[in-house]
């Protein structure tokens, strides 16, 4: 019997794709697992699905409860030849008096306490990475990074001391707003235009984040606050999660303008999978994610293009919904002729170039 030539294919593009991910070091840029540490799940094992009550989680409509399997944890992060995350403390925009901020800093810190919990508790197959460094010293020992963020400038309150406090914990990207106003900026969505774009306020921290080589990350933020961000950084900034404004109209996404003043400043776009990002139907595969990166690619150049998931926070597509499937965008990349080289700067050496030079300038 003949084999199949496009099972053939199939299988040598596999080939090509592993053997490019043990030489390559693969980032997810943004996933919010974290919210579900809650459930009493371990990142370490797989989880059995378990039934999910999105009011729990701070959904304002009733919903069904939902069946849900967690999308990020160390097995599919083996399965899916993912090197890195970055596990966000995600703070949902809520009131700005006192007592609020001051519960929700005290939130923030919690959450990071349980991001750096859950590491140590698996320690043989992960570990915390503060660096680019780090990254490549745990990918040699065969362990996962787990890198750390903050969704969302709220969760710093008002108080300038800690953006200090939680970059000591290890935090490499505050994400300056979320949904809704904060002090600090205008959001893209929910947004009264409060400040007109970065509050006095919010430039105080992102020259603090600066000083301190913690990267400023405008997924979230408004236009203008994006245009301020990136104007006023002495270091190149990124986008943890957002996608194209060109190929999908929505306000979380990025225009090609901004995506120019982006570049020239030698930050860059990760690519999310959100499927309302990727396609306005939302019915989105991985043609839709590689049709922005090739976009990204073709605008500002191979240079300023990543990868950033929202998984257990949104993301996730037919095909591609879990971090064990992330290798469906490398089969396609190959299928679409990106080198090996421009595959490895996509899947993490644009994020590691920005981490580096943001922390090199302390
Ligand atoms: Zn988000």
């Amino acid at each position: 019997m003949a084999d199949s030539p496009i099972l053939a294919e199939e299988a040598e593009l596999y080939r090509i794709a592993k053997a490019i991910h043990s030489e390559i070091y693969s980032i997810d840029s943004h996933c919010d697992t974290p919210m579900y540490f809650r459930y009493g799940i371990d990142i370490g094992k797989t989880n059995p699905a378990w039934i999910l009550n999105p009011k729990d989680l701070g959904a304002e409509t009733e919903n069904e409860p939902v069946r849900y399997n967690l999308k990020v944890d160390i097995p599919q992060m083996q399965a899916g030849w993912l090197d890195a995350v970055f596990m966000v403390a995600y703070l949902k925009q809520g009131a700005r008096d006192d007592s609020s901020l001051r519960q929700t800093v005290e939130k923030t810190g919690s959450i990071i306490r349980e991001i750096i919990a859950q590491v140590e508790k698996n320690r043989t197959v992960a570990g915390i990475a503060r660096s680019s460094g780090d990254l490549k010293q745990l990918k040699a020992e065969g362990r996962k990074a787990i890198f750390i963020g903050i969704e969302n400038g709220y969760g710093i309150g008002k108080d300038i001391r800690n953006i200090r406090k939680f970059a000591g914990l290890g935090v490499r990207y505050i994400t300056l707003s979320h949904n809704g106003d904060n002090d600090l900026c205008d959001a893209a969505v929910d947004s009264f235009s409060e400040h007109n774009g970065l509050s006095a306020f919010g430039e105080k921290v992102v020259r603090e984040m600066n000083r301190l080589g913690v990267m400023v990350d405008i997924s979230h933020t408004s236009e203008k606050t994006s245009f301020d961000a990136v104007a006023l950084s002495t270091c190149p900034v990124i986008a943890s999660h957002s996608s194209v404004k060109a190929l999908c109209n929505h306000p979380r996404n990025i225009s090609d303008q901004l995506m120019q003043a982006i570049a020239a400043k030698g930050g860059v776009i990760q690519i999310c999978i959100y499927p309302q990002f990727l396609r306005e139907d939302g019915n989105a595969t991985v043609t839709d994610v590689v049709n922005h990166i090739d976009y990204v690619t073709q605008t500002v150049g191979i240079d300023h293009v990543g990868i950033g998931s929202d998984f257990d926070g949104g993301g996730g597509i037919q095909g591609v919904n879990a971090a064990n499937e992330l290798p469906q965008i490398t089969l396609e990349l190959l299928r679409r002729n990106y080198s090996k080289d421009a595959i490895a700067k996509i899947w993490g050496g644009n994020l590691m170039r920005v981490m580096d030079a943001v922390q090199k300038q302390q």
